[in-house]
């Protein structure tokens, strides 16, 4: 085990991290830790949950103190660049709490609030700066930031910045940082996309790859559900009887999507609320803490609006809709088995998306059982090639256990029927996966 001590960070600094709980490292921590100390340009694949703020942050922060660099009139020394507010959020949470014995300043900025707050922050300089980048590149084009004596720029989720169409604009601020910075690249996952970014803006970079998708995807017992599209929310009404799901986030690929459940939930009288692009900043702050306070039971989002959420204990997911993106199912049942606890998936499937089933446990390279103990299973519809057929255990009728629940994890045994995977997959269309990504 590696301790926080064992790196000679500074005092007012471990001390915080003790008060945070921090006591030993998590894998990124260790490896990232020492690099970013030593100066080295990093790339790193890791996920939402494995720690990578800190790996990032603390060295960081440590240097921050350590260096020469002070703070300049509407300048940063560090700036951390992050997809969305909520991620930002996040962050800027995370960093205060390392800097509370520390007189070093940070503050935040991005879209979907007032910029003059933003701009009076701003105003005598900070040490760290976290932003979206949409809003830093227009203060900056504004010259209300100036980021001309940046020594440190991390990048965090860069895949998702790319999907979010961020390209041109990170390029844009990258400009206007000085050659000489230390850079940090964090991706959940390395498209080609992210590759020739990091190529184009990193130095010699140490690599570091700590959660390729399919170990994330061991940690969450995950099941499919096979249902007809219209009884999806009949199916939805019946698992969300089981209380053993308590903290359940549903993910739905567009907003329309995620507002009819929302409804739905709405009608069944369970407590629940809804994020996606079209909320306010202030609406979604608000669903998310009611949500990690326990009082809502379930949290309606789609792809984009839950990356970042930071809650622990999410007992469930449930993809009401599979996404039409492999990483984002890895990134969405990467929402629960947070900080080494397990958690579990369900996943609604039905006729149409047998195809991204598919890509999807190729991509997590593992099959995922099929849960068919519920009164919606449709037996006509085969599991995909790749998966296997869980039946329920004897005694068992599909839909006549009394119209009572069955938790599928309680299954979770080894398949034992692998008849479905001899069918032959259809073929599929690739048509439109971009058009439902974007309306999401
Ligand atoms: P992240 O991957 O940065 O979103 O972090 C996931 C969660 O783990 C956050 O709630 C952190 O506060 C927490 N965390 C990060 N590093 C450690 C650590 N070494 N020990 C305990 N908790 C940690």
């Amino acid at each position: 085990m590696t301790k926080f001590t064992d790196f000679g960070l500074n005092a007012s600094l471990l001390r915080a991290i003790g008060e945070a709980g921090y006591e030993n490292t998590t894998p990124i921590q260790k490896q990232a830790i020492p690099a970013v100390l030593d100066g080295k340009d990093m790339i790193a694949i890791a996920q939402t949950g494995t720690g990578k703020t800190a790996a990032f942050s603390l060295p960081i922060i440590h240097r921050l103190l350590a260096g020469e660099g002070r703070r300049t009139p509407r300048g940063a020394r560090a700036l951390i660049l992050a997809p969305t507010r909520e991620l930002a959020i996040q962050i800027g949470e995370n960093i205060s709490s390392y800097i509370k014995h520390l007189h070093l300043k940070t503050t935040l900025v991005y879209g979907g609030a007032s910029a003059n707050q933003q701009i009076k922050s701003m105003a005598g300089g900070v040490d760290i700066l976290i932003a979206t980048p949409g809003r830093l590149l227009d203060l900056m084009t504004q010259k209300h930031i100036v980021l001309d004596t940046a020594e440190y720029l991390v990048l965090d989720e860069a895949d998702r910045m790319l999907d979010m169409g961020f390209i041109r604009d990170i390029q844009k601020i990258i400009a206007r940082l000085p050659v000489s910075r230390q850079t940090l690249l964090f991706s959940a996952t390395m498209p080609a996309s992210v590759e020739k970014l990091a190529n184009s803006i990193l130095r010699n970079p140490v690599r570091i790859e700590v959660t390729p998708a399919a170990t994330t995807a061991e940690k969450v017992t995950q099941h499919v559900l096979m249902v007809a599209k219209e009884q999806k929310r009949a199916l939805l009404a019946h698992v969300l009887k089981d209380e053993s799901l308590r903290r359940v986030l549903i993910f739905t690929r567009t907003k329309h999507g995620a507002n009819k459940v929302a409804r739905q939930l709405n009608d069944l009288g369970v407590h629940s609320d809804v994020i996606h692009g079209n909320k306010s900043q202030n609406a979604r702050q608000k669903a998310l803490s009611n949500f990690r306070a326990g009082e809502i039971r379930a949290l309606v989002a789609t792809d984009i609006a839950a990356r970042g959420i930071d809650v622990d204990d999410i007992t469930h997911v449930i993809n009401f809709e599979l996404p039409n993106e492999p990483e984002s199912y890895v990134h969405r049942i990467g929402r629960t088995a947070r900080a080494g606890a397990r958690g579990a998936s369900l996943s609604f499937c039905d006729h149409e998306e047998r195809a991204y089933l598919r890509d999807i446990e190729k991509s997590i390279r593992q099959p995922v059982p099929v849960f068919t103990d519920h009164p919606f299973h449709v037996e006509g519809m085969s599991a995909p090639a790749a998966s296997t057929q869980e039946k329920p255990a004897a005694g068992r009728g599909n839909g006549r256990n009394g119209g009572k629940p069955r938790r599928p994890e309680a299954n979770a045994g080894a398949p034992r029927n692998g008849d479905a995977a001899r069918q032959k997959p259809r073929r599929r269309s690739g048509r439109g996966r971009r058009t439902q990504q974007a309306a999401a």
